[in-house]
């Protein structure tokens, strides 16, 4: 039997007027890092808040590890790892401190040093929380979240904010999460995060759930081709170009074109015996596969960054 972590049927959170969250329903089976993606007021903190307990649903049905959460149901949230924001840290406790402290409300933690080298701040151990950087500080709230070892970990935009080298730290901290078994639910407005990390995504917009698979299938489901993005020297002919197999599409911009094509390896093929015959001027040359951001904004017509 397929052991589910997460259900929400029908999620309903009103602000007065405001529709936060417009009757959502998804799953989330053990040992899925799953990605709640979407822009900024698009519902994503309201649904977590629903799913940690920190706010009662208008309507709609939650489910989290079998059990209703709600702030008084102690024994689920032992089982929760929930990402604290950064104002409930003690900023002249040290990093060690910060950890053996929050593991004292647990009859149960992990070993400090074994924190410390999950989130890969064992040389920090002795340094003040004030004396973090930003990517520091987030993974100690990632580390505060597992102080507990929880089936569940529920992280709100870990990585907001961060440059790409303390994002992609992140990463590994909630890849290593993953190989350990557990399940992750990870807010981002990150498309690009979300492709790498998640196993599936629930695209979000205005409260509602606009797509929900595999970042690959929701991609293959709306976008069939390839995009060959060539940088040229100088003219080529574009006519040719159009003609060559697999090339559904073809957009000139100043010094570059992109092709569709159906067939990357014939069109492949075809472009570079051009270039070995001097006809095509190539100083390079790139395929990409249209991205979860190309999703968004075929279904929305908005970039998800605006
Ligand atoms: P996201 O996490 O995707 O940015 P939120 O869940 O924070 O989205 O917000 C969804 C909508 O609810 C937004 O329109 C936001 O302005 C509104 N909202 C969020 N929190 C509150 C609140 N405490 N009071 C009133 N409106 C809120």
């Amino acid at each position: 039997m397929r052991s589910l972590v997460i259900e929400v049927e029908g999620l309903v959170k009103r602000y007065g007027e405001t529709l936060a969250v417009a009757g959502i329903s998804f799953t989330v089976e053990r040992g899925e890092v799953f990605g709640l993606l979407g822009p900024n007021g698009a519902g994503k903190t309201t649904t977590v808040e629903c799913l940690e307990g920190l706010r009662v649903p208008d309507s709609g049905e939650i489910r989290v590890l079998g059990e209703p959460p709600s702030p008084t149901n102690y024994a689920l949230k032992a089982r929760l790892g929930i990402q604290l924001q950064d104002s409930a840290f003690f900023p002249r406790l040290t990093v060690a401190e910060t950890l053996s402290t929050f593991a004292r409300f647990y009859p149960q933690a992990r070993p400090v040093g074994e924190l410390l080298e999950l989130v890969a701040l064992s040389e920090k151990r002795r340094s003040l929380v004030k004396d973090l950087s930003g990517g520091q500080r987030q993974r100690l709230a990632v580390a505060l979240a597992l102080v507990n070892d929880p089936e569940l970990l529920i992280l709100d935009e870990p990585t907001a904010g961060l440059d790409p080298q303390a994002r992609h730290g992140l990463w590994d901290v909630i890849r290593a999460m993953q190989a350990e078994g557990k399940t992750v639910l990870l807010t981002t407005h990150y498309m690009e995060e979300a492709e790498a990390l998640c196993g599936r995504v629930a695209i979000m917009d205005r409260g509602e759930i606009i797509a929900l698979g595999a970042p690959t299938e929701l991609i293959a489901r709306l976008f069939k081709e390839t995009a060959v993005e060539l940088e040229l020297t100088g003219k080529a002919d574009l006519d040719d170009l159009s003609a060559l197999p697999g090339v559904s599409r073809l957009v000139p911009e100043d010094d570059r074109i992109v092709l569709y094509t159906s067939d990357v390896p014939q069109t492949l093929a075809a472009l570079t015996t051009r270039a070995a015959q001097g006809s095509l001027p190539l100083r390079d040359l790139i395929w990409r596969r249209a991205s979860l951001e190309d999703v968004y904004l075929a279904l929305t017509g908005r970039r998800i960054r605006e």
